[in-house]
């Protein structure tokens, strides 16, 4: 992939080796080469900071990557661009361009042996047959105010089903309202999440979503470029093992270089003297663009609260053709399921070919979603170029949850700590609030 050379060229090339210089006043150190610490890194560094990032893998991108299998495009799992969320907003200030294809709001509602019009607007609720008239007649009030919605805080900090029990009255509704509220925020836990943050979700979604071309490699190839042209040093294949602090940050060690660059990497890094677990790097600004169970074994004692990460199996499918060129969303109101040819509206695969995820959230097996795309495209397993299933996929470290618990602060009580990630701040869901952590810390750093 583009990304993966670029990258191997910014380890290795000897600019980048004479400008890392870790330790020094005004650097900035990033954990972290998904989205987040990507983003970040090109605020500080255009802010005039110093910023070398540390990615314990070969390649950049995290959950945001894309893998190329026979000329098909397979991120990991169904992954949608909000457009208009907080994500879309830190991509513009950046300058990084979201290409790719709005998918049409229709499609089919599975609920039990009935197969219905799904319901995702007014004209859509009102023709299917899966809502009786009083139905409809409650679902269309519930859908003009989800429009209407200003801000999340009117909610009080109650949780979606705190909300349910209070605003839907009929079973029927309240089925196509959660398998909506699902879709919008891959949550299938209605207790654990905020209502005011699903229902801001929701009325995103229904606005258009992007699914993007040549898939979210798209993304993150830009962000590098942008970071690379801003003078970011990457260093890959280096797992950051610690964070030093006492209050304030002082150090962070490196373990865990795994590439042919181990050797060459670390003589161009400053080590101190003293440790034998690995390179310590002196470092007084740190941002941490990792997963919360990363973040804490880097930190020690943390007093965060217990957070409940949001899981999705998923089965992605390359075919060389689609059998059922219509049918190309679907979801289970009574169950859990996802189905969407992304490459309907996305440029994925080469001519004639499509692909397809097919998914349950909260997790589940393979045998369940292949009978699923069994009715969805007979005789699809003829046409297979590639297929994949991945059982167990985190989606979202943590979703906004009812109040009183909240998601950790950008800015750390440890001085020069800060967070980024889909489990950081108050503000938006999945990339949205990875990328507005992101941006948070970073001019937190700035202004600091
Ligand atoms: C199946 C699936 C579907 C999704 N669908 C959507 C969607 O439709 N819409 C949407 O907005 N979002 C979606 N997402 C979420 C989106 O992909 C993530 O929010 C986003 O990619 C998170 O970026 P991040 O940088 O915060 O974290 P990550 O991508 O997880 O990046 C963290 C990085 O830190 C690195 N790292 C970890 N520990 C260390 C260490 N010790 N040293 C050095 N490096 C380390 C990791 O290797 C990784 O590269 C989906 C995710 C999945 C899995």
């Amino acid at each position: 992939m583009a990304g993966f050379y670029q990258e191997k060229r910014s380890v290795q090339s000897r600019d980048a080796r004479d400008r890392i210089a870790v330790g020094l006043p005004n650097n900035v150190v990033i954990v972290g080469g998904g989205i987040a610490g990507l983003a970040a890194s090109i605020y500080l560094a255009r802010g005039g900071r110093t910023v070398t990032l540390f990615e314990k893998r070969r390649y950049l991108g995290g959950r945001a990557v894309t893998h190329l299998r026979h000329g098909y495009r397979f991120n990991l799992g169904p992954h949608a661009f909000y457009r208009g969320g907080e994500g879309s907003k830190v991509l513009a200030e950046l300058g990084i361009p979201v290409r790719g294809g709005v998918p049409k709001q229709s499609g089919i509602a599975l609920y039990h042996d009935e197969r219905h019009r799904l319901p995702t607007g007014l004209w859509s609720l009102w023709a299917t047959g899966l809502l009786t008239a009083a139905d409809k007649w409650e679902a269309s009030k519930l859908l003009l105010r989800i429009r209407r919605l200003k801000k999340a805080s009117q909610f009080g900090g109650i949780s979606v089903r705190q909300w349910l029990d209070r605003n839907v009255a009929r079973t029927r509704v309240r089925e196509t309202l959660e398998a909506l509220l699902r879709v919008a925020t891959y949550c299938n836990e209605m207790e654990k999440l905020n209502a005011g943050a699903a229902l801001n979700q929701l009325r995103l979604v229904m606005r258009g979503v992007i699914y993007v071309d040549e898939g979210w490699q798209k993304i993150v190839d830009a962000l590098h470029s942008s970071a690379v042209a801003a003078g970011v040093n990457f260093i890959t294949s280096s797992r950051v093992v610690r964070v030093d602090h006492d209050g304030a940050v002082q150090a962070i060690e490196i373990g865990g270089l795994e590439s042919e660059s181990q050797t060459e990497t670390q003589s161009y890094l400053r080590p101190l003297p003293g440790d034998s677990r690995g390179t310590r790097l002196a470092a007084d600004t740190v941002l941490l663009a990792v997963d919360p169970a990363t973040a804490r074994d880097l930190i020690g004692e943390v007093s965060w609260p217990p957070m409940t990460p949001v899981l999705l199996s998923t089965l992605d499918v390359a075919l060389s053709r689609l059998p059922q060129p219509k049918k190309t969303f679907a979801i289970g109101i009574d169950r859990p399921l996802y189905y969407s040819v992304h490459s309907r509206w996305a440029q994925l695969t080469p001519k004639g070919g499509a692909l397809i995820h097919v998914s349950r959230y909260g997790g589940g097996d393979q045998a369940e979603l292949e009978a699923l795309l069994d009715e969805m495209q007979p005789q699809w397993r003829d046409a297979v170029v590639h297929c994949r299933f991945l059982p167990s996929m985190t989606v979202s470290n943590a979703l906004v949850p009812p109040a009183p618990a909240a998601r950790p602060a950008a800015v750390t009580p440890i001085r020069g700590l800060f967070l980024a990630g889909d489990w950081v701040g108050d503000v938006g869901l999945l990339s949205d609030a990875a990328l507005a952590s992101a941006r948070d810390s970073a001019k937190a750093m700035l202004a600091g």
